[in-house]
């Protein structure tokens, strides 16, 4: 199976995400896309879910789509999440599977800093998908991982997680940019509202 994993905190998922991981799905001809929440992300902050809130979320916005189903391995194993790590597991259990590691063009970008990336990319194949902000330039990339990277197109949407949590502190509607059964889930629990103490 071609698998591709969508890593990320979502902290919330937002609609960005999903169309990536379908925009991946379809350009690579995948067979199924993985949503993989991280623990503690090695250059972020603490979330402002938690690692179940935001796996809870991730189910929400997968809903029913038989394509798509989430991945609990690097909440479980705590501590930083390095993909690395993850992937050598993953391999371990799924040595059948062929992987793709779905990613943002901001992502894309700094992929030459990730820890034991040189490995990571003889491992798995990146899928980079546009975001607005970030321009995706394959030469800029080192040698060994310009083969490594596949590009693939999506609507672009100018949506970010912190756009979002930033929204619902100062009150603003994020309706229409989360899926339905995450944004009520996001206003029945008063996650990421602003801090009356
Ligand atoms: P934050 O603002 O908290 O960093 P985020 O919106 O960037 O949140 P992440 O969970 O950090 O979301 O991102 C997970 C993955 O999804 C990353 O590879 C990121 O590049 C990608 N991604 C996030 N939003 C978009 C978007 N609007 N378009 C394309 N890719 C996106
Ligand atoms: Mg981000």
């Amino acid at each position: 199976m071609k698998v591709g994993i969508m890593g990320g905190t979502f902290d919330p998922v937002h609609i960005g995400h999903m169309l990536a991981a379908e925009a991946a799905l379809e350009g690579c001809a995948l067979d199924e896309v993985w949503f993989m929440p991280s623990h503690i992300p090695p250059h972020k902050h603490a979330a402002g879910a938690s690692g179940k809130q935001r796996l809870q979320m991730v189910e929400r916005a997968i809903g029913t789509n038989p394509a798509f189903r989430t991945l609990d391995i690097e909440l479980e194993r705590g501590g930083v999440s390095y993909t690395i790590e993850t992937i050598r597991a993953l391999q371990e259990r799924y040595g059948e599977h062929e992987f793709f590691f779905i990613i943002g063009a901001d992502m894309v970008n700094s992929l030459t800093e990730w820890h034991g990336i040189e490995e990571l990319a003889q491992r798995l194949t990146f899928v980079g998908v546009g975001r607005p902000g970030s321009v995706i330039d394959k030469t800029k990339m080192p040698a060994y991982l310009q083969p490594r990277v596949q590009l693939v197109n999506m609507p672009q949407v100018d949506i970010s997680s912190t756009d979002i949590r930033e929204r619902l502190q100062n009150g603003q509607t994020i309706r229409y940019m989360v899926h339905d059964h995450v944004y009520e889930y996001i206003k029945g629990s008063g996650i990421y509202e602003a801090d009356t103490r």
